[in-house]
């Protein structure tokens, strides 16, 4: 598979349609989420192309990966998450209903977020 420019987040970073930004760096853009499922809900993607988790992992530089990863650690920070919790999500594929094909991280926290997934899936 071929990453596709014209992915939403693609227009995004390019600024092409606007986001309700929350952070940006070198490495990262975090924005809230259009439909969020919880109080807080930010999306955090990289600024390279990347389609997924499996691909900015097998992909990425040194300085990408850890740049990105840190900079979740900063919002989660921000928005002071540290003390009641938060979770980290990253669909990847069609079993996990991956929608937007640019590699993102959703941050998703500010109440009882509940068990992981859903029970009887085995
Ligand atoms: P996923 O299913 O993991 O690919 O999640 C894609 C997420 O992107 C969903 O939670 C959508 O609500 C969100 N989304 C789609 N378009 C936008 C947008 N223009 N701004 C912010 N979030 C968006």
């Amino acid at each position: 598979m071929t990453y596709d420019t014209d992915n939403i987040f693609a227009k995004i970073l390019r600024d092409e349609i606007p986001c309700d930004k929350v952070y940006e760096d070198e490495y990262v853009l975090a924005f809230n989420d259009i439909l969020p499922q919880a109080p807080v809900h930010v999306l955090l993607i990289p600024k390279g192309e990347y389609i997924s988790f499996d691909d900015f992992s097998a992909k990425g530089s040194s300085a990408e990966i850890t740049g990105f990863y840190q900079a979740v650690q900063k919002v989660a920070s921000q928005l002071g998450l540290q003390k009641e919790g938060y979770r980290i999500i990253s669909n990847m594929g069609a079993n996990a209903h991956q929608e937007v094909l640019h590699y993102h991280l959703h941050l998703i926290a500010g109440c009882d977020l509940g068990r992981m997934i859903k029970s009887g899936l085995v």
